[in-house]
């Protein structure tokens, strides 16, 4: 299944979820509700997978 990665814009937290499922309401980093950012990497230049180094 697909991943998405989400990032927490507050603290910076990254963690993957499912592709399809909206992410957590709480940040599993600091705890707060957070806005979460997609940082999913979809092009080849970064393999594909994990995070977009650009988008750090
Ligand atoms: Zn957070």
């Amino acid at each position: 299944m697909e991943k998405i990665t989400w990032r927490c814009k507050d603290c910076g937290y990254t963690f993957e979820s499912d592709a399809g499922k909206p992410p957590p309401e709480s940040c599993p980093g600091c705890k707060e509700k957070c806005e979460f950012l997609n940082v999913t990497c979809y092009v080849p230049e970064c393999g594909m997978e994990g995070q977009d180094p650009r988008l750090k």
